[in-house]
């Protein structure tokens, strides 16, 4: 039970917003996660801070200067108004405008800046934003409830000093914002465990690697329904370990995006509140700088249980929390049972029933889905460029300008050229694992890496088949 210092960001502001009548993302969530927090006495143990909010120049460090100031000025009552000229940044029901969603975003964007900037001024060794984690928006769009990438933005900062950052995302959903946003640099890596399969996003197969310069720093661990701690462990532990062995990070951001518990409302993963911290204990144990985020979680009380108890954890007193919760604000809701705890449910792990995982498939990017729902819908888009940071304007990036389909061009024929992708790295008691596609990343990844331009052209060749795969 070592000591770190903690850094704890948290707005009292944050509780009051809300994305409308029946939206299922409740910023309420972390009202709820700092009152047990609080009843928890551990405020008392970590620097409790509430950060500077973000301005839109902040923002503009990564999302484009139109799509902030369409968020500036974005009212339920001007939205239409101002998705003129065919500019669509709110698109479907998931993202609506709602009043203070730019503050809100300040918030979020703001808690993750300053809690980056307390990691790298060494004043702390944890920092910690419930607020933050929203891992979907893009450079000039909001995506499945997210609308600013607070994640980017922090990482973004942890760059000015660090080398090498590793971001790790266990929210039930892929963490496609942050990956697109750095999938040309090898100073990020980003790795992804996630649902696949009829479900959103729709992207992050395992083929989804990287490229160019940043080839080999995105992992992806697709997941079927239904996985349990066992199960999530065996695949998160080995893999992260792996990444840290080969990638060496100076620092690293966990997205604790917590609709991969049990019961939750848009999420089907069947894991517990503690098969969940142990991902956070994890990491911990690694000693590096460390960023602890939120994300999704749509089963308020238990994700306001699991973040507290993730706090717990962050201070490495979790071992001293009765689970037998004490009075609080919100008492009513955790009953009947009252207990800090989120028990798994009787659903079958598919990830253990077959083996392996399905064939996966990279979806149009011309095909849209919705968080909430799920279901496919088409938007007719102007423009298909690259959202990423490094993909262009900043002096990191490749001249060409990935697009969607671009990509999954990519994705495709780094399976076939190199054929190791698809061997089974993990085996653990008996469990078949999910096939993993970093072999190749423990050769090349960290240092040194093979030129690999005849193999990019070699790839642009490969369109035509590639288009004919379902
Ligand atoms: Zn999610």
């Amino acid at each position: 039970m070592s000591t770190r210092r903690v850094a704890y960001y948290y707005d009292p502001d944050v509780g009051a917003y809300t994305y409308g009548l029946g939206h299922p993302m409740k910023p309420q969530r972390m009202r709820m996660t700092h009152e047990l927090v609080a009843v928890y006495d551990m405020l008392d143990k970590m620097q409790v801070l509430r950060a500077k909010r973000a301005t839109g120049e902040d923002m503009t460090r990564f999302h484009t200067d139109e799509y902030v100031n369409f968020l500036e000025h974005v009212t339920p009552e001007t939205c239409d108004q101002l998705s003129n000229n065919g500019t669509r940044f709110l698109v479907g029901d998931d993202n609506p405008a709602w009043d203070g969603l730019f503050e809100f975003c300040s918030l979020s964007a703001g808690g993750s800046i300053e809690a980056a900037q307390r990691l790298t001024s060494g004043a702390a060794d944890i920092a910690i934003n419930w607020a933050g984690g929203l891992h979907h928006a893009k450079k000039r769009e909001a995506s499945g409830f997210c609308y600013i990438n607070d994640i980017v933005l922090g990482i973004l900062e942890l760059l000015r000093f660090y080398s090498r950052v590793l971001y790790i995302d266990i929210d039930c959903h892929h963490g496609d914002g942050v990956e697109e946003a750095f999938y040309t640099t090898d100073r990020v890596m980003t790795c992804s465990f996630h649902k696949f399969g009829e479900y959103f996003p729709g992207t992050g197969t395992q083929d989804d690697r990287g490229r160019g310069d940043g080839k080999g720093y995105a992992v992806n661990v697709p997941l079927k329904d239904g996985i349990t701690d066992e199960s999530y462990r065996s695949v998160f532990e080995p893999v992260i370990h792996k990444i840290t062995e080969v990638f060496q990070p100076s620092a690293i951001v966990l997205q604790c995006g917590a609709d991969s518990l049990a019961g939750d409302k848009l999420g089907c993963f069947n894991i517990t509140m503690q098969g969940h911290a142990n991902c956070v204990q994890f990491v911990r144990k690694l000693g590096l700088p460390f960023m602890m985020l939120g994300g999704g979680g749509y089963t308020v009380k238990n994700v306001a249980r699991t973040w507290a108890y993730e706090t717990a954890c962050a201070l490495g007193i979790e071992d001293t929390i009765d689970p037998n919760m004490p009075w609080n604000e919100y008492f009513e809701w955790f009953g009947p049972r009252y207990r800090l705890e989120v028990v798994r449910n009787n659903m079958e792990d598919l990830n253990t029933k077959d083996g392996s995982l399905d064939k996966v498939r990279i979806r149009s990017g011309k095909q849209r889905m919705s968080i909430t729902t799920n279901q496919l819908f088409n938007v007719p888009r102007l423009e298909e460029g690259g959202h990423g940071y490094y993909d262009y304007g900043c002096g990191h990036g490749p001249e060409m300008v990935p697009t969607r389909s671009t990509k999954r061009r990519f994705f495709a024929s780094f399976a076939r050229w190199d054929d190791r992708l698809q061997q089974v790295l993990v085996h653990n008691e008996g469990l078949a694992m999910p096939r993993l596609n970093i072999a190749d990343l423990m050769e090349s990844g960290g240092r040194s890496r093979e030129p690999d331009a005849g193999s990019d052209a070699e790839e642009e060749m490969e369109v035509d088949e590639e288009e004919g795969e379902s």
